[in-house]
């Protein structure tokens, strides 16, 4: 089957399958998205998402956090791990954003990629889930599940994206890095392929190629 008919067979089966998959990080601006895709690198969202309520509560505006002293965001942030590095680069993307974009987190990859702390899984994260553009995300799931499906045989993450991005519908590409997360957390975890009970199997590289006969839904593949 041609790769972007059998892109768009997945989708639809992931859009049916998830049809509430959206980023799980809380957030109801920007910046809070900004702020909590910071901190959640090696973090689980559900950890930065108790984390950032005493965060907004200790500094409500991005010009209060610009002002922060560095180690009293560090002591709220302590938990969520390499806390000097994120409190770091929380205050110095206020301070830019402050100074140099009129308060307001930038909308372009380029001027997001200029921010400390904000690489391009974050900075598409952005586009897409902040401002409604479309930019696939590449995390653990997304490359991992990827390649699991013949989408990409890349490990780079910026080669894995354009990869992507050549078979993906183009109003897909956001939506594909929430699936990912999501089928990723459920059937198609890292240490247990649920193929059986998979119903991306019959269109999965990997997934159709395994023999799954005596396999139960359940069972890891
Ligand atoms: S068929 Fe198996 S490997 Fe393929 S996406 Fe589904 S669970 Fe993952």
């Amino acid at each position: 089957m041609e790769q972007k008919q059998r892109a768009r067979q997945i989708i639809e089966i992931l859009h049916l399958t998830y049809p509430d998959a959206e980023t799980t990080l809380d957030a109801v601006s920007a910046w809070e998205l900004l702020v909590g895709a910071i901190l959640a690198s090696q973090c689980t969202d559900e950890r930065v998402n108790k984390i950032t309520p005493h965060l907004f509560a200790a500094y409500p505006s991005l010009d209060e956090m610009a002002d922060a002293d560095v180690g009293d965001i560090e002591r709220i942030i302590r938990s969520c791990g390499i806390y000097r590095n994120k409190a770091k680069a929380i205050k110095g993307s206020a301070k830019i954003i402050s100074k140099e974009h009129g308060g307001q987190v930038p909308r372009t990859r380029e001027q997001l990629l200029e921010l400390p702390g904000v690489g391009r899984k974050i900075a598409n994260l952005i586009l897409g889930d902040a401002f409604g553009g479309q930019a696939v995300v590449v995390d653990t799931h997304c490359a991992r599940i990827s390649r699991l499906l013949g989408m990409t045989a890349e490990k780079d993450p910026v080669k894995i994206e354009r990869d992507l991005e050549a078979v993906l519908p183009s109003d897909s590409y956001t939506d594909w890095g929430h699936f990912m997360v999501f089928h990723g957390r459920s059937l198609c975890k890292a240490r247990c392929r649920d193929c059986v009970a998979c119903p991306l199997q019959q269109l999965c590289a990997y997934g159709s190629q395994q023999n799954l006969e005596g396999k139960k839904a359940g069972d890891c593949v």
